[in-house]
């Protein structure tokens, strides 16, 4: 795969993701105020809602790293693991072409 496609990809996938966050932040703002429901109903608006803030938490994190790695491609730095500063595995930025790290590096974090 060459450079440009994964940038497309990125972009494509930044899309996406932005528009999840629009989603989320719409059924957020949709949820009424837990202080004005009923007692129970409450409690399941607030479950909801933190669980909304979570995913949202989530597709932020993804968020910044495509944008990482969109910028690390403008910088002709991209597909280097940012902790040994080797090339991070063809197959691994065909999963996850945002990644950081190399597998080893990511093996070893998760280790930690
Ligand atoms: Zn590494």
């Amino acid at each position: 795969m060459n450079i440009e496609d994964i940038q497309k990809k990125l972009e494509k996938e930044r899309l996406k993701v932005q528009k999840q966050i629009d989603t989320i932040d719409k059924s957020i703002q949709s949820l009424p105020d837990s202080e004005i429901a009923e007692e129970f109903e409450g409690a399941d608006i607030m479950n909801s809602k933190i669980e909304s803030f979570e995913i949202k938490d989530n597709m932020e994190t993804l968020l910044k790293d495509i944008n990482l790695a969109l910028l690390r491609i403008k910088k002709n730095k991209y597909g280097v693991c940012e902790n040994c500063k080797l090339n991070i595995e063809p197959k691994r930025l065909d999963l996850y072409p945002f990644a950081k790290y190399c597998t080893k590096c990511m093996d070893e974090f998760d280790n930690e």
